[in-house]
């Protein structure tokens, strides 16, 4: 570091850029020779290419005076422009060369429009970009912009008075070399317990330290840690404690008192704190152990910690970037899993499974708003009794998911005890009194809520559990607005092909699965069997029992008939007291049981009156005909089972009657079935 300074005022610049206090600062350095007086214009800018952009912001004259002030008083100056902008210079004199550093890409909270507008006019840009790029620089006071000029006075006296051999013992000497190959060792160290490490190890070895510790937090407790050189079981710190000690983000002293009430173990003590603070965000602190930190060891402990800070703080970004990456990822899978889902019961199990899952949370539900918009009713269940789940509704606006389906706005909730937003206490049903509630809004519609508690371990939920399940939400809700919608036409589409006596499928819906199995027998070669079944006197039923025992005995026959076939088959009502059976990849002797099973299962069913039939039962008459030996469309096998069962009543009724194979596939010659399975 001592070789560092030697090498000019460029090498301080480069060191102090790495500092942290500097971080968002724009620096440059200028210089002029020293056997000139004064004369401002012979200031020149020092790099090796033109001053950053936003030295032309400051204006021209503007750093020619701050750099002429800085040049006869001797120590740092601060000025304003008149747009807002903030300005230090540094003085570095050398002995051969005078130089200074100066900074600025700071402004002042109040920035002057009317200025603005005029310099953009001046310069011919836009005032509404130049407004913008104004706005987006970091805020500063005058105070804080003189006390970071005067940092850099300091480190660079410091840095000066290492250079002067006269004043330079070796211990410091060594200290500077190695806080320099340390700061550049730092930007190689790949995990945040690595910097820690890295920073605690050297600063303890370095400053001679008996220990090294941090102070951070994790989860909203702040903690502190040993690091190095000293073991002691980790202490909680209040965040205001916490907040105190890394104040004003600058390097201070704990007396041994104020240590020894932080940590009794190491009483006697005085405390070094260094914060960790990098753009803008602060990561806590590390707190040195040791009987003194004079003022220019605690200058290059900041200088080290600085630069650790900065690293920290990339860490910390890219390791940002590769969970937002990773979470992206997992949405877009889970995303691609649900949208092959269409049923909203099984879309509803698999969302609320997924993003449980998602935010390890063990119990929870998926609410959805009924066709009137008014109550929420439970869709899908975790952790919950099902049967208890299914009975729970909850009106718009009342109610927490009530009103998050109300609001459309999602809920996070840390403890429901102690949130002020409720005057619920804490839910028996519930372990943990944290949880989210989030809206499936699609095209500003709320289609449901889902809720979530009981994460594992008794976690609390955090913001960042509730962007992805936000994200998460939004995206199915389309598929759940999709789910509904099909199903609503699938819904209509069954009532139009649904007989409502007896729930069976009605004659439209024959004529269409005939075609369409007909052509599947065809291309397989598959034997296709068609039962035409009528009611025995039925009039005669109604006219003894009424036409309402009628409808009832319809819909026991139509149960028969379901139980008594597979689950490939078709039943169909065909019209008034009639029935028609499809039974594909079925040769025409295995209809004949299944038509002998229903009409002995007819002839065993008890019918209220139905003793007073001709037959003194209830029976049905079945003719049966097959694909392809009587016929080889639709209309012809059913004309063929229509003639077998014209003659099954014509043979005296309760009976079946298959069509003999007949050359062109009319249904010409049948033989008759009647009671136990024999043919003639
Ligand atoms: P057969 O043994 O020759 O078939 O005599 P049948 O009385 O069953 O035949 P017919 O065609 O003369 O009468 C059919 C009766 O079925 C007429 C009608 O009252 C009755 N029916 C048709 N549809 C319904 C219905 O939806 N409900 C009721 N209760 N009766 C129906
Ligand atoms: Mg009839
Ligand atoms: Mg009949």
């Amino acid at each position: 570091m001592a070789d560092m300074y030697k090498g000019g005022a460029e090498q301080a610049l480069a060191t102090l850029q790495h500092a942290g206090f500097l971080s968002g600062f724009t620096l440059g350095l200028f210089k002029r020779s020293r056997d000139r007086v004064v004369p401002v214009s012979s200031w020149h800018y020092a790099g090796a290419v033109a001053p950053p952009p936003m030295f032309n912001r400051l204006g021209k004259s503007f750093v020619n005076d701050l750099l002429s002030r800085t040049d006869q008083i001797g120590t740092p100056q601060v000025a304003r422009t008149r747009t807002g902008l903030y300005g230090f210079a540094v003085p570095i004199d050398d002995g051969c060369s005078v130089s200074c550093i100066v900074g600025c890409g700071v402004r002042d909270a109040c920035i002057d429009l009317v200025t603005v507008e005029n310099m953009a006019r001046e310069s011919g840009c836009d005032p509404v970009a130049l407004l913008e790029e104004l706005e987006a620089l970091p805020v500063v006071t005058f105070g804080n912009i003189s006390e970071v000029a005067a940092r850099i006075m300091a480190l660079i006296k410091l840095l000066q008075g290492m250079d002067t051999k006269e004043k330079l013992n070796d211990d410091k000497t060594d200290r500077l070399r190695l806080v320099g190959e340390i700061t550049s060792e730092l930007d190689r160290v790949e995990t945040y317990a690595d910097v820690l490490a890295l920073l605690s190890e050297s600063l303890g070895l370095i400053f001679d330290l008996p220990g090294v510790a941090v102070i951070r937090s994790s989860s909203t407790r702040w903690h502190i840690e040993p690091l190095w050189g000293i073991d002691f079981a980790k202490v909680e710190i209040s965040a205001e404690r916490a907040a105190a000690l890394v104040a004003g983000h600058k390097p201070h002293q704990l007396a041994p008192k104020e240590l020894a009430e932080l940590l009794p173990e190491v009483a006697g003590s005085r405390g070094g704190v260094l914060p960790l603070t990098a753009r803008g965000s602060n990561f806590g602190a590390l707190l040195l152990l040791g009987d003194r930190f004079p003022v220019s060891d605690l200058l290059l402990q900041d200088l080290l910690v600085g630069r650790g800070a900065l690293r920290l703080a990339s860490l910390s970004h890219e390791q940002e970037l590769v969970a937002q990456n990773r979470r992206t990822e997992q949405l877009f899978d889970i995303f691609n899993q649900l949208a092959l889902i269409d049923d909203v019961t099984e879309l509803s199990k698999a969302f609320l499974d997924k993003a449980a899952e998602l935010v390890a949370a063990t119990s929870g539900s998926l609410m959805l708003l009924d066709s009137k918009k008014d109550i929420l009713s439970i869709s899908a269940v975790r952790g919950m009794n099902p049967a208890l789940a299914g009975t729970l509704t909850v009106r718009v606006g009342s109610g927490i998911a009530g009103q998050v389906a109300q609001s459309g706005t999602p809920l996070l909730v840390r403890d429901i005890a102690t949130d002020g937003r409720f005057m619920v206490g804490r839910r028996p049903r519930f372990k943990s009194g944290s949880f989210v509630s989030v809206p499936l809004c699609w095209k500003e519609e709320t289609l449901g809520v889902l809720n979530l508690s009981d994460k594992v371990d008794n976690a609390l939920f955090d913001q960042a559990d509730l962007d992805l399940l936000t994200a998460l939400a939004g995206h199915t809700a389309s598929l759940v607005f999709r789910a509904r919608a099909s199903e609503g036409i699938r819904h209509l589409e069954l009532l139009s092909v649904t007989d409502p006596l007896t729930e069976l499928y009605n004659r439209r819906f024959l004529e269409r699965r005939m075609e369409e199995e007909l052509a599947r027998s065809s291309r397989h070669g598959l034997k296709m069997s068609v039962m035409m079944l009528d009611m025995d006197s039925f009039k005669l039923y109604n006219d003894l029992c009424g036409h309402q025992a009628g409808d009832r005995a319809l819909k026991q026959v139509a149960d028969i008939l379901c139980r008594s076939v597979r689950e490939m088959d078709i039943v169909t009502r065909y019209g008034g007291e009639e029935f028609c059976i499809l039974l594909p990849d079925t040769p025409k002797i295995d209809a004949m049981y299944v038509a002998e099973r229903i009409r002995y299962g007819i002839e065993q069913e008890l019918f209220p009156g139905e003793e007073s039939l001709p037959l003194g039962r209830m029976t049905i008459s079945i003719g049966v005909s097959s694909f392809p030996d009587n016929g080889s469309c639709a209309s012809d096998l059913v004309s063929a089972a229509d003639v077998a069962l014209y003659q099954a009543k014509a043979a005296g009724r309760n009976r079946i009657i298959s069509s003999y194979d007949m050359p062109g596939g009319k249904a010409l010659r049948a033989f008759n079935y009647f009671g136990s399975m024999q043919t003639h």
